[in-house]
């Protein structure tokens, strides 16, 4: 059997927009462009995880089972787009503080995405990490994915200092741009790895 890919989406500023702290699902709703996109995806051979920092749970601003509902709405805005939520994976932990020790599972830690490959048995080399700050792409580069930054004006450059894992494989503004670039990359890393030559006879 073939093994399964993944792309591990970052939910707020990525697929919907991002109102801080929301658990509403009433004012959970798609970006343009992710309801046409995910169809193509999926045709590419790729199913959807989201991985998704939840703070407010740690910071007291929301119960943890707000987040079900959260899971919920999102899983029939997938439906809705024709394509099945494999899983839905949340840190509930706070920012770490300096000098704690992290929980592992923040993004731009890595924790989510390992986490899903015991669970699934993946190969994340072959998965994409998607998502709109640069923690996001950390998070994926450090579970060895491939990465897109969709820039939605939300990343700040500033915050944290620079590190090579902060460089995403992948650059788009649009969410449906971020589809077929996904696609051309794979087709031409695929060409690449069967190392075939062209030849004219
Ligand atoms: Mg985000
Ligand atoms: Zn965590």
């Amino acid at each position: 059997m073939a093994e399964r890919k993944i792309i591990f989406l970052d939910k707020d500023g990525t697929l919907i927009p991002d109102i801080p702290y929301n658990v509403d699902p009433t004012l959970i709703h798609l970006y343009p462009g992710v309801r046409a996109a995910l169809p193509l995806l999926q045709k590419a051979g790729y199913e959807f995880i989201i991985v998704t920092n939840q703070s407010g749970v740690a910071k007291g601003y929301f119960k943890e089972e707000k987040l079900q509902e959260v899971r919920d709405k999102m899983e029939k805005l997938f439906a809705h787009a024709g394509v099945p939520l494999l899983d839905f994976f949340y840190c509930p932990h706070g920012n770490n503080l300096p000098g704690q020790k992290g929980c592992g599972c923040r993004k731009p830690s890595a924790g989510m995405l390992r986490r899903a490959a015991l669970k699934y048995e993946l190969e994340l080399q072959d998965c994409w990490m998607i998502g709109d700050i640069l923690n996001d792409v950390e998070a994926g580069n450090r579970a060895s994915c491939k990465t897109i930054f969709l820039d939605r004006g939300n990343e700040s450059f500033n915050d944290v200092g620079y590190n090579e894992y902060r460089i995403p494989h992948l650059y788009a503004t649009h969410f449906m741009d971020l589809a077929h670039s996904l696609i051309y990359y794979d087709k031409k890393t695929k060409k690449h790895e069967k190392h075939t030559v062209d030849t004219i006879v």
